[in-house]
């Protein structure tokens, strides 16, 4: 088995315990990584704390060695991308993606001005406002997409000056201790501190009194044990939760291409997508066709092991989400939905599950009320779409959400009344390195990316001088 290690002061650290990874194509341990222990976190912590001071001076000296991160990741070692679909589940082809995207990423985020500006500037006196970095930033990511998600964090909080630990969702470790041990040779030892280790980990890392800032991605639940653990010492916070994204169909689209779009905004990385479409408003009188399409679409697809070739979609990444995911379905099927596609594991080994249609449902029903994360899409009947718009907001979840019309002012006229970050209209998952990316109401606190991403990193500070 490959030996992977912490990256702890810029060496490798293998740990004193040590816990097993799943693959979930065959719902068995393949590899071995490092289980943090208090002592080890708080070695980490420190490095951190003692690596801050000289990396929080010079911007043009971060920038260069973030572009040479970006490079690092641009030429990743051949066994990265296999190691994350093994991890995740994800194809082949999309684990090369999210590595690549997350280098882009990287070098789109160190072209980036921490801007100083100038309030005032007179005879007598200069009004400045500057940002600072926060200090150690605590870093917890989940297991959907763990490349990229480290590193929206990452770029971002280095390039403003920050130091930072970093730990991944035990699901899926390896990749994000991996980019420890390729950047290792990049950063000056101390500025990214890779752990490994349970959810008790980042329970410990956020109410450890060194970081003065939490990073969190990951559910609506543990956001908020975040958020009381950061409160005793008010650390600063940026939260990326959970959505449950409606998708409104207005009457005048073109069904079949709209449906194509629709359920690859829905069943991307095997609907385990934070933005993903979660539940479909379509109107009375397409509804019908619309199911059909949607279940033709859905059977289509080959299901399989991320690394076979040809596969669409792999598995679900773990067993309580797929144990979640089939939970649901039971439930809406109790409840009277029609299963048009799907509702059924696939196989008998891993978490695979076939992607599942589900008509005949409404709001009321778990799965339209909650965040299924996985590839099992409700498609509602609406009437007006003042009420569909309606139905769309009536929950706590504010992540995104889209609106499909052959009319883009009207589709965007109806999208602006969505109560979420971001309202996409004829598509989803339309993220970007320059776009704010958050939630409103419970799917989050803050944004990640582009300057407004950057700036979550510092604090502001007044220099106000009189001459
Ligand atoms: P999760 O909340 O179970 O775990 C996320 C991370 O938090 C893991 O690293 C976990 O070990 C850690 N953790 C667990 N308990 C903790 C605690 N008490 N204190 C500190 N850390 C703790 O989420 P998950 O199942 O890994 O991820 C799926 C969820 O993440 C979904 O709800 C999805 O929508 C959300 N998500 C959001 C975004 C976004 O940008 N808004 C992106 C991806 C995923």
């Amino acid at each position: 088995m490959a030996e992977f290690t912490m990256t702890i002061d810029g060496k490798a650290v293998k740990g004193s315990k040590s816990f097993g990874v799943i693959n979930p194509a065959t719902g068995k341990v393949f590899a071995q990584v490092p289980d943090c222990t208090k002592a080890e976190l708080d070695q980490a912590m420190a490095a951190a704390q003692r690596a801050f001071p000289a990396w929080s001076r010079d911007v043009a000296a971060r920038r260069k060695v973030l572009n040479g991160c970006a490079a690092a990741l641009q030429q990743p070692p051949e066994g990265l991308a296999r190691m994350l679909t093994q991890e995740q589940g994800k194809p082949l082809d999309k684990a090369a993606q999210e590595i690549m995207g997350a280098a882009i990423w990287c070098s789109y985020t160190a072209t980036l001005e921490i801007p100083i500006e100038v309030l005032q500037d007179s005879a007598t006196s200069r009004v400045e406002i500057r940002r600072k970095p926060t200090g150690v930033v605590a870093a917890i990511t989940p297991w959907n997409y763990p490349v990229m998600l480290a590193m929206w964090k990452i770029a971002p909080a280095l390039l403003a000056g920050n130091t930072m630990v970093i730990k991944p969702s035990p699901f899926t470790p390896i990749t994000t201790l991996m980019m420890g041990e390729i950047l290792r040779d990049v950063l000056p030892p101390g500025v990214l501190n890779v752990v490994s280790g349970g959810d008790d980990l980042g329970a410990w890392m956020t109410s450890h009194p060194i970081p003065r800032k939490i990073s969190f991605t990951g559910s609506i639940e543990t956001g908020k044990k975040v958020a009381a653990s950061a409160a005793p010492d008010l650390k600063r916070l940026t939260l990326e939760l959970g959505g449950n994204d409606a998708a409104i169909v207005l009457g005048d689209v073109d069904l079949a291409a709209t449906a194509e779009k629709i359920f690859w905004g829905a069943f991307e990385n095997s609907g385990q997508i934070c933005s993903a479409i979660k539940r479909v408003y379509v109107p009375e009188q397409m509804y019908a066709p619309m199911l059909a399409k949607l279940g033709e679409l859905a059977k289509g697809v080959k299901v399989g092991s991320g690394l076979d070739a040809g596969t669409q979609l792999g598995p679900i990444n773990n067993k309580p989400q797929f144990e979640r995911v089939t939970e649901l379905v039971e439930d809406a099927k109790k409840h009277g939905a029609k299963i048009v596609t799907g509702g059924t594991r696939l196989g008998s080994e891993g978490y695979f599950y076939a992607p599942t249609i589900v008509g005949g449902i409404s709001d009321g029903v778990r799965l339209v009320d909650e965040e299924q994360f996985g590839p099992a899409l409700p498609v509602i009947a609406y009437k007006d779409v003042d009420d569909a718009v309606r139905r769309a907001n009536s929950t706590h979840y504010g992540l995104s959400g889209s609106v499909w019309s052959k009319d883009p002012v009207r589709g965007a006229e109806v999208a602006s009344q969505l109560e979420c970050g971001t309202a996409w209209v004829n598509q989803h998952l339309a993220i970007a390195p320059n776009l704010p990316f958050g939630g409103a109401k419970w799917s989050g606190i803050g944004v990640e990316n582009g300057p407004w991403g950057l700036l979550g990193f510092t604090e502001i500070q007044v220099v106000n001088v009189v001459k």
